[in-house]
């Protein structure tokens, strides 16, 4: 008797899109099902590592395709892990792969005939096998000894069936009934074709027809010579492992022989949003012990912030039975880490030496991370330094980038520190008025406008010797630093009395929400600044608190102002006649804010609207009087 299930609804619109795409490489789902094949082989070796006493332990692990013209069936059988009753309903019903999530959700927001564009994208795994088939059996075996054999089945539509079937051996058929426009799929030939482009390396056998022998080559390409290996087997290699559609922007192969033997073939992904659409549903590295899958994530082999790295790693010197309390084990994989994060790191170093441009590529998709780990790591922050680029007053443009080397080979005359301005974004830290007196003498100044910058500081104070200074420190002294260009004719500075006033009437309208008011000495083209004499890990920690979307609390600074720029003069004349005082409040309050919103620190910039409004309206002709300010 056969029991009827209904597909969880995700599959269903999974199904519906791919029984009636027109995708043009269809051929892929051979690739899918020999990779579902092969991870069944994968976990029935793993098991055999410590129990034997499972179904047909000495079977060979292979995968076998058989087509049948006249019957106009294509079988692939493996004799992997297999499935119970309930694995099949569980598996094959539900869907698992978060690639084909993102999948449905992509089509969901596109028109569906951009079906075809997508479907290579994404791998939507076992189900592809409805773009080339009407019906699908599924018979399986499961390695554990006394399980019966049942037989799943399905159309396509909205439901698939469970019934009592027959199989001797330990594993699974996939038997595709063909679509009658997928029959070139029948041809051995052709099968060849696409296993060799597909499947070469999958690690078991793979037999076509009658030919007894593989047709893939099974090399494990981690333990190929490099020299021998092309950028298209290497591509292919990494689009298997993630089903990313783009190549990676880079890879690492390595051999090494002492003092640990191993082999790895480490990706840098080619897109930095792969982690969601990607089958590899965790973070984590392929590890082989021995040419035997023993971790399908091994998140141990690397330091978090490089778990962006994709890629498999086969030591020759862990244990087959790899128990996390085993001493060696614990031994050799701290050695595998150690080494292979030294490796990533030089690598990029050396790439950012030859290729700044590939290098930069890198950096722009997973830079973030690599800046994390100056916090998060400190023992690799030598290593990691190098790898930090930013733009800075001397960038063109916002992709135009230095390495900490090339600020510090060009420092100004007398600079011994490493001055760094924090912004929003790159146009907004270029109009900060932080950077007037920069520019006047010719200093650099980095811009740290990326969120976890605030992050990276926590682990980086210094670079070579010099100290890393934020450019709105209140007791920066650049009298002797660089040379101050030729003297643009300042307007004429307000004198001490006058000033005082003003300085008094700040401080007065902004009460608590600044510490002091007092004379800028840098200050050129602005009328204010805010500044800070707090040290830098508790002026950041509101960043912090509010990159990590924590209560935070702004902190209270120092307000700067220009006594030479226009807008002083004229506030100051207004004082001296008290004509509007609160009209002269409401200027004194948005030169505060709009200091907050140039650091990029204003909570809450639409605030300020209402009273810009009426600030253009006194402008325009309104008498201030008249409006409604401080209501
Ligand atoms: P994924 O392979 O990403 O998990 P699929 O949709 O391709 O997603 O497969 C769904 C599940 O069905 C697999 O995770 C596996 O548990 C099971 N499965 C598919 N093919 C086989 C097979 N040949 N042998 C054993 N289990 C299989």
């Amino acid at each position: 008797m056969a029991e009827t299930f209904t597909f969880q609804a995700e599959i269903q619109q999974l199904l519906d899109i791919l029984v009636h795409s027109l995708y043009t490489e269809r051929e892929i789902f051979l690739r899918e099902v020999i990779s579902n094949a092969s991870d069944a082989l994968n976990r029935v070796q793993f098991e055999l590592l410590t129990n034997r006493d499972i179904r047909d332990a000495d079977a060979e692990l292979a995968i076998e395709i058989k087509a049948d013209e006249t019957a106009g069936t294509l079988t692939i059988s493996d004799t992997g892990i297999g499935m119970t009753h309930d694995d099949l309903v569980n598996n094959l019903g539900v869907i698992a792969r978060s690639g084909a999530k993102a999948f449905i959700q992509a089509m969901k927001e596109r028109n569906a005939p951009a079906a075809q564009d997508v479907i290579g994208q994404f791998g939507v795994g076992f189900y592809s096998i409805f773009m080339v088939a009407d019906k699908v059996r599924v018979v399986s075996r499961s390695h554990q000894n006394d399980a019966p054999v049942f037989a799943w089945e399905s159309t396509g539509g909205a439901t698939f069936t469970i019934e009592p079937a027959e199989r001797e051996a330990r594993g699974t058929d996939i038997i595709l009934y063909m679509k009658e426009d997928a029959k070139e799929f029948l041809s051995n030939w052709k099968l060849k074709d696409i296993v060799r482009r597909h499947s070469d390396y999958i690690a078991f056998p793979i037999y076509i027809g009658d030919e007894e022998e593989a047709t893939n080559k099974q090399q494990a390409l981690w333990r190929q010579d490099p020299k021998e290996i092309t950028d298209e087997q290497y591509d292919s290699f990494y689009k298997n492992l993630t089903l990313d559609w783009e190549p990676p922007l880079h890879r690492i192969h390595m051999r090494a022989d002492v003092p640990l033997q191993f082999y790895a073939v480490l990706f840098v992904p080619g897109n930095p949003e792969m982690s969601v659409l990607s089958p590899r549903r965790e973070a984590g590295l392929k590890l082989y012990a021995r040419k035997v899958l023993i971790q399908e994530y091994s998140k141990d082999l690397l330091p978090e912030y490089l778990q962006f790295v994709q890629g498999v790693v086969d030591s020759e010197d862990l244990p087959l039975n790899v128990n996390r309390e085993s001493v060696q084990a614990n031994k050799v994989m701290a050695n595998l880490k150690k080494t292979l994060t030294g490796k990533v790191l030089s690598e990029f170093k050396r790439l950012a030496q030859k290729d700044k441009d590939a290098y930069l590529k890198i950096f722009n998709a997973f830079g973030r991370f690599i800046k994390q780990g100056i916090a998060i790591s400190p023992v690799d922050r030598t290593e990691i330094e190098p790898l930090l680029y930013f733009a800075s007053t001397r960038s063109a443009n916002p992709d135009e980038l230095f390495s900490l080397d090339e600020y510090v080979e060009r420092l100004a005359s007398n600079q011994d520190e490493i001055y760094y301005i924090m912004g929003e974004d790159f146009h907004s830290a270029a109009r900060s008025p932080h950077l007037d007196a920069f520019r006047q003498r010719g200093i650099e100044v980095l811009y740290f406008t990326d969120a976890v910058d605030s992050f990276m500081l926590m682990g980086l104070n210094d670079y070579k010797g010099k100290r890393l200074r934020n450019v709105d420190e209140a007791d920066i002294d650049l009298s002797a630093v660089g040379e101050a260009q030729a003297d643009t004719p300042q307007p004429e500075r307000l004198p001490e009395d006058t000033f005082g006033a003003l300085r008094q009437r700040f401080a007065e309208v902004l009460g608590e929400q600044v510490r002091e008011v007092r004379e800028s000495k840098s200050l050129t083209g602005s009328p204010a600044r805010l500044v800070s004499d707090e040290n830098s890990t508790t002026r950041n920690m509101f960043r912090i608190n509010r990159l990590l979307d924590r209560e935070y609390e702004l902190p209270v600074k120092i307000l700067e102002l220009n006594p030479r720029h226009p807008l002083m003069h004229n506030l100051s004349a207004r004082l001296a006649n008290e004509g509007d005082s609160a009209l002269i409040n409401a200027v004194v309050e948005q030169v505060f804010e709009t200091a907050l919103l140039q650091d990029g620190i204003h909570p809450d910039p639409a605030s300020m609207a209402a009273r810009l409004t009426l600030l253009m309206q006194a402008a325009t002709g309104s008498n201030p009087g008249d409006l409604p300010f401080g209501q």
